[in-house]
């Protein structure tokens, strides 16, 4: 398989990308590479759109950097597993960090659900894109997460489908081997991992979480982590038990 080159810059762009093709540049990404990095017209770059893989291109631009010309595809598109990250959204930082976080660990959905002590009602989608691009451009991912709109968890269960499995984090279970717990699993019908707020989830939240078709009540061990260190702590071990971790992870 062709590896990251990881000493260029990557770049994420909305439009087609092919042999010759000419893509212009948003200002913003333009003044990023030109002031910024300092690069110039003919330097290159590798940039990616999350359909086509991802392409060496060279600079263009006389007085400012405005476009860059694709020459030739340095890795073809590949697939993330079918791994939904189903969160309560926290507040600024710690969310912009969480939903960073997952896009390494390889979520390919990003579900805020809000729940009874969920502090956040509202929850800026654009913002959660940007983290996501910001983080594919960083890590060397070529396909992006979906950021989905949040959903009550009530709607969100009523609407899953119930075949998925859903690994349910939960501080209130007995500390058991948790990787252990999971080999034990199918994924082929993919995963949601679910990770609650700050407050934890209500009783009767709990109650109906467990009632589920495929819920896997999942301790990560003796000590409350807060919400934004169980998501990286869960995606972790479900990717080495169940995901890409070990070879292709759970197909889409
Ligand atoms: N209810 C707790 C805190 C919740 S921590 C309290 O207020 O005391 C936020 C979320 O992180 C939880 O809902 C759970 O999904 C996850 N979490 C934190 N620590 C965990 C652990 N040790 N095991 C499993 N999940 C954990």
């Amino acid at each position: 398989m062709p590896q990251l080159d990881f000493r260029s810059r990557r770049l994420f762009v909305d439009a087609a990308l092919a042999e010759g093709q000419t893509v212009a540049l948003e200002r913003s990404q333009g003044n990023y590479l030109g002031n910024v990095l300092r690069l110039g017209a003919g330097d290159s770059v590798l940039v990616f759109n999350g359909r086509d893989g991802e392409w060496r291109a060279s600079i263009e631009g006389r007085k400012r950097v405005d476009s860059l010309t694709i020459l030739a595809q340095a890795r073809p598109q590949d697939r993330l597993p079918d791994l939904a990250y189903v969160f309560a959204p926290l507040k600024h930082a710690r969310l912009d960090y969480m939903v960073q976080k997952a896009v390494e660990m390889g979520a390919s959905t990003l579900q805020p659900v809000l729940t009874r002590f969920t502090q956040v009602s509202r929850v800026n989608g654009e913002r959660m894109r940007a983290n996501v691009i910001e983080a594919a451009e960083q890590c060397g991912i070529l396909s992006l997460a979906e950021v989905a709109e949040p959903v009550t968890l009530d709607r969100y269960l009523a609407a899953r489908e119930a075949q998925r499995l859903l690994v349910f984090c939960d501080e209130a279970t007995e500390v058991a081997d948790p990787f252990r717990a999971l080999q034990g699993e199918r994924r082929e019908a993919g995963i949601d991992v679910l990770v609650g707020p700050e407050g934890g989830f209500a009783e009767e939240e709990r109650a109906i979480l467990l009632r589920q078709e495929r819920t896997l009540r999942l301790s990560l061990g003796p000590r409350i982590l807060r919400a934004d260190t169980a998501g990286v702590a869960a995606l972790a071990l479900v990717q080495a038990a169940l995901g890409d971790w070990i070879g292709s992870g759970p197909d889409r």
